[in-house]
């Protein structure tokens, strides 16, 4: 029998479902004889050298590429880059944003959800503001709204090391150029530590997300389909900061500033204008001010946006660091070509020296100056001496190290001057300090309502005093912690 009126039959038999190996295989099987072998064997060669396609391998997905990734802490936070996001987008830039909380402690004007629902209502508020940019990719993390100045407190709550996984995956991502976020720094302001923290954690994901043994199962490649997610490591090229912080005079200088002004060719709009049109998705957060401007003609809605409520100032940005160079005032987007950058790891500053008996400021403040070292952010300003404002009546907590490397215990006296009317409760007086021990110690003082005088009664705060706590051992000052303190009707606790 000829093959050619078997090969159903042939096929039936064959167990591989491939018509080319099933014809090969098929094909030996039944010729055994050595002229017709040699003939199949012709055969299966000329099948096998059938020229394959190169097939392409899987690239990450375009759609989700970010040109700038803004890491915000609450909804209605985005608004403080909008309009830079609307010039963003004159020019053609893909934006994602990452929210690190929902803002679920936050007030709600609009309606009675609370709570883990006031942030699922929040959610969508930041949805809807970014859609009128036309930006979808947006994401929140798992971090819960923590209303203090601390951010050891909000990165505490949030799960510092669940919300920094997640960050550097977002990096990884999106791949953005550039970073924008909160300046990582404790500033009379709101000073949010929700705010701060989100500075933080992308600060740590620009110097981690490009390093393949961080989360190194994130960038595992395709080893079995789960639990390895196949991204790759990304090194953004630059990151900038915006300060959550009254005072302007020590970041002017250090980095590009924008008019907010300018008409965006998109909407012929000028882009406070823009922004302000977004922020109207905020009515958990500030319906009685949307409120007053649905009321408003354009010319009203302009002179008030313009003059009194912050809309129509200068966005001022520093520079955290960029690993491709360019001049820190330069437009943002300066020296960034298109394309991969290798992973820069940080340069970190030396630990400073210190004598075997010192003592200095702690908590956020000594946590800040050892972040700088660690992340080459040492030209990063902060303010000299530390500051803070609070709310008054109320208790100022200053946090101390204490380092005693000598080989015997030792006597500290602690002391503290305090402007008029301030008392440290607790604190002050002598303590032992182990040997070749560092000791957390903290004085307490309790603050007077803020004096008022006629002319100043409707103001809601006070000049900033100074304070300075002493330690000293055998006679001599081993250390001062200094902070400026502003006293408030209102501040978020310390
Ligand atoms: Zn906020």
């Amino acid at each position: 029998m000829k093959w050619q009126s078997r090969w159903p039959e042939m096929v039936a038999q064959n167990p591989s479902g491939d018509p080319l190996i099933s014809l090969g295989q098929t094909l030996l099987r039944y010729h055994k004889k050595p002229m017709k072998r040699l003939i199949g064997v012709v055969l299966l060669a000329c099948i096998s050298a059938h020229p394959q396609e190169p097939k392409t391998l899987p690239q990450a997905d375009e759609r989700y590429k970010a040109d700038i990734l803004v890491m915000v802490a609450h909804p209605d936070d985005e608004a403080a880059v909008t309009p830079y996001l609307a010039r963003a987008l004159d020019e053609h830039k893909r934006i994602a944003v990452v929210f690190c909380t929902r803002g679920s402690n936050g007030e709600n004007q609009a309606g009675a959800e609370q709570a883990a629902a006031l942030g699922a209502v929040r959610e969508i508020e930041a949805r809807n503001a970014l859609t009128t940019f036309g930006i979808s990719n947006v994401w929140f993390l798992s971090g819960k709204d923590t209303a203090s100045q601390n951010v050891l407190l909000s990165l505490a709550n949030w799960g510092h090391a669940e919300t920094l996984e997640e960050t550097v995956r977002f990096v990884r991502l999106t791949r953005p150029e550039v970073i924008l976020t909160f300046l990582p720094g404790t500033f009379i302001g709101e000073d949010h530590g929700d705010h701060q923290a989100c500075g933080v954690l992308a600060t740590e994901a620009f110097d981690l997300a490009g390093d393949p043994t961080v989360f190194p199962e994130q960038v595992a490649g395709p080893i079995k389909r789960l639990p390895f997610e196949n991204l790759r490591p990304w090194q953004a090229k630059k990151i900038y900061y915006f300060p959550d912080a009254e005072r302007e005079d020590i970041f002017r200088g250090k980095g590009p500033s924008y008019s907010v002004k300018e008409v965006s060719k998109l909407s012929g709009k000028p882009y406070w204008r823009m922004a302000l049109d977004a922020f109207r998705s905020h009515q958990t957060q500030a319906k009685s001010y949307l409120d007053r401007i649905a009321q408003m003609d354009e010319a009203q809605i302009e002179k008030m946006a313009t003059s009194d409520d912050g809309w129509g100032e200068d966005q001022h940005y520093v520079l955290g660091k960029s690993v491709v160079g360019g001049s820190v005032t330069a437009d943002i987007f300066e020296g960034i070509a298109p394309g991969v950058v290798p992973f820069a790891r940080p340069e970190v500053t030396p630990e400073p020296r210190r004598p075997d008996l010192s003592a200095e400021l702690g908590g956020p403040w000594s946590f800040y100056a050892e972040f700088r070292r660690a992340h080459g952010l040492a030209n990063l300003p902060h303010p000299e001496p530390p500051e803070i404002a609070l709310q008054a009546p109320g208790t100022l907590v200053i946090p101390l190290w204490i380092r005693n490397r000598t080989a015997k215990a030792q006597e500290i006296t602690i002391s503290a001057a305090l402007p008029a009317g301030w008392t440290a409760e607790n604190g002050t007086g002598k303590f032992i300090v182990a040997a070749k021990q560092m000791a957390a110690h903290r004085v307490e003082v309790t603050l007077p309502a803020p004096v008022e005088t006629p002319a100043d009664k409707t103001a809601k705060k006070t000049e900033p005093q100074e304070v300075t706590v002493r330690a000293a051992a055998n006679g001599q000052v081993i250390g001062e912690a200094k902070l400026r303190v502003e006293l408030r009707k209102r501040a978020l606790p310390q």
